[in-house]
C-alpha cells in the first residue's frame, strides 16, 4: 500500500526534534553536526535568537494579507536587496522553483514587449538544477528529472557546462537569455571560473541577450560575497534567489534590472503568499545580518579554515576523496568511493552532509558555524575516511 506521504523521497532513517546553531538533536538525544543546513537553507543555523525573536513578534502582529494591499515589510526587504545588489526591482516568491518560473517568464516577456515575440529560447547547461516545475525540468533537461513528464515546455537549449563555443553556436535570433548557476549545487559544486562568467556576460552584451543567474543555492552569503557573481565583478540582468534568504522560512525572490523587468507590468504575474509580512520580516533580519561586511569577512575566514583543513585530510588519506571543490562555505568533496557511502558513513559519525551529482558530497554548514565546530567537522570527516578505508 502506498505510504500516506507520496513516496518521492529516499529518506535517511533520522528524525530530528530540535536544532541549535549548527547542531540537530534526534529524539533519542543524540547530536548531529549539521553540514547540510536543510540544503543551504538554514543560513544562520537553527533557532538563531534574532530570527526566533522576529518570527515571534511578527506572528503576534500579522502573518498574511495578500498582495491586494501594501506590505511595508516587503517594501523594506526589496529596498535592502536593491541597495545591496545590481538590481532595481524585486518580486517575492516562496521557493527557488517559483523564482525560476518568473525569471523565464520575465525574459520572454521582455523580448515580446520589445517587438521580438520569437526571441523566446533560453540556453541552459548540463548538470544544472533550476527546480521541479515544468519550466524547471525543461531547463535542467536531465533524463532523471524529465523522463515521463513530457511533453516538455519548449524553448530550452541545454548545452555542455561552461562551453563557450557551444554557447556561441547555440545563439540565434531566437535566443532570449542564458540561464546559469555561478556554482552548480545539485550538479556537484561545479564552480564556473570567474573568467568564464565574465565571458558569458560579454557574449550576452555582444549578442543582445539577457543573463539570468540562478543563485538559489550559492547566493545570500554562501560563497563569502553576498551574491556569488560579485566574485567575477559582473552583473546579471535577472537573478533568482531562495534557500538561504529565508533562513528556514520559505522565501524566494527574483531580482532584476529595470530594463529587464520592463515587460512585467500590473497583472502580468502574481503570487498569493509571496512577500507576506511574516516571511519578509524574517528575510529582512537575515539580510541585515548577512549583508554586514564583518559577517561576510568572517564567512571567508572560516571558509579558509575549513578548506585548508579539508586539503590536509586529503593529503593524509588519498583513498576516499580526490578533490576539494567550491567557494566560501559552499564546499564539495569529489569522492573516489560512492558518495552515498560517504554520506552514510558520516551519519554513523553523527555528521550531516548532502550528496550531489558528479559523485560529490556537499558540505553546506550554517554560515554562523564556529571555528570549534569546523574542527569538529574535520575530526568527524577524518573518522569517516578511516571507517571507509578499512
Ligand atoms: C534548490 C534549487 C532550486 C529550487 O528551489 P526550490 O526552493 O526547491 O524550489 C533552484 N535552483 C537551484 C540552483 C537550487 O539549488
Amino acid at each position: 500500500m502506498i505510504s500516506t506521504i507520496l513516496p518521492t523521497y529516499a529518506r535517511a532513517d533520522l528524525e530530528f526534534v530540535k536544532g541549535q546553531g549548527a547542531w540537530l538533536t534526534e529524539a533519542d538525544g543524540s547530536h548531529f553536526l549539521d553540514l547540510a543546513s536543510g540544503i543551504a537553507v538554514n543560513s544562520l543555523g537553527h533557532a538563531h535568537p534574532d530570527l526566533v525573536k522576529i518570527i515571534k513578534s511578527q506572528a503576534e502582529k500579522l502573518w498574511h494579507v495578500s498582495n491586494l494591499y501594501k506590505i511595508p515589510q516587503q517594501r523594506a526587504l526589496a529596498d535592502v536587496l536593491v541597495a545591496n545588489s545590481f538590481a532595481d526591482t524585486v518580486f517575492f516568491t516562496n521557493s527557488g522553483t517559483e523564482s525560476c518560473e518568473l525569471a523565464v517568464k520575465m525574459s520572454r516577456k521582455y523580448w515580446f514587449e520589445k517587438g521580438y515575440p520569437g526571441k523566446s529560447e533560453i540556453i541552459t547547461f548540463e548538470g544544472s538544477f533550476h527546480g521541479r516545475s515544468s519550466a524547471g525540468i525543461a531547463a535542467t533537461a536531465s533524463e532523471k528529472m524529465t523522463k515521463g513528464f513530457g511533453p516538455l515546455l519548449p524553448g530550452f537549449i541545454n548545452i555542455n557546462w561552461s562551453d563557450h563555443e557551444a554557447i556561441k553556436s547555440s545563439i540565434s535570433d531566437k535566443t532570449a537569455a542564458i540561464l546559469i548557476e555561478p556554482i552548480q549545487g545539485e550538479g556537484g559544486i561545479r564552480l564556473l571560473p570567474e573568467q568564464c562568467l565574465k565571458g558569458i556576460r560579454e557574449i550576452c552584451d555582444e549578442k543582445d541577450i539577457l543573463l539570468i543567474l540562478d543563485e538559489v543555492q550559492c547566493g545570500v552569503g554562501r560563497t563569502g560575497k553576498l551574491f556569488a557573481h560579485e566574485w567575477a565583478e559582473i552583473e546579471p540582468d535577472i537573478m533568482m534567489v531562495a534557500k538561504g534568504i529565508g533562513g528556514g522560512f520559505p522565501l524566494g525572490a527574483v531580482l532584476a534590472k529595470e530594463n529587464a523587468a520592463s515587460g512585467m507590468t500590473a497583472g502580468t504575474h502574481g503570487s498569493t503568499y509571496g512577500g507576506n509580512p511574516l516571511g519578509c520580516s524574517i528575510g529582512l533580519k537575515v539580510m541585515d545580518i548577512i549583508s554586514d561586511p564583518n559577517f561576510l569577512y568572517d564567512v571567508n575566514r572560516k571558509a579558509k579554515l575549513f578548506h585548508d583543513g579539508l586539503l590536509e585530510l586529503l593529503r593524509k588519506n588519498t583513498s576516499i576523496f580526490e578533490e576539494v571543490r567550491g567557494k566560501g562555505l559552499m564546499l564539495g568533496l569529489k569522492c573516489k568511493v560512492k558518495n552515498t557511502d560517504v554520506v552514510n558513513a558520516a551519519y554513523s559519525n553523527k555528521l550531516l552532509t548532502v550528496p550531489a551529482g558528479d559523485n560529490v558530497v556537499r558540505l553546506l554548514p550554517p554560515l554562523t558555524i564556529s571555528d570549534k565546530d569546523i574542527n569538529e567537522a574535520l575530526n568527524k570527516l577524518d573518522g569517516v575516511m578511516t571507517a571507509l578505508s578499512q
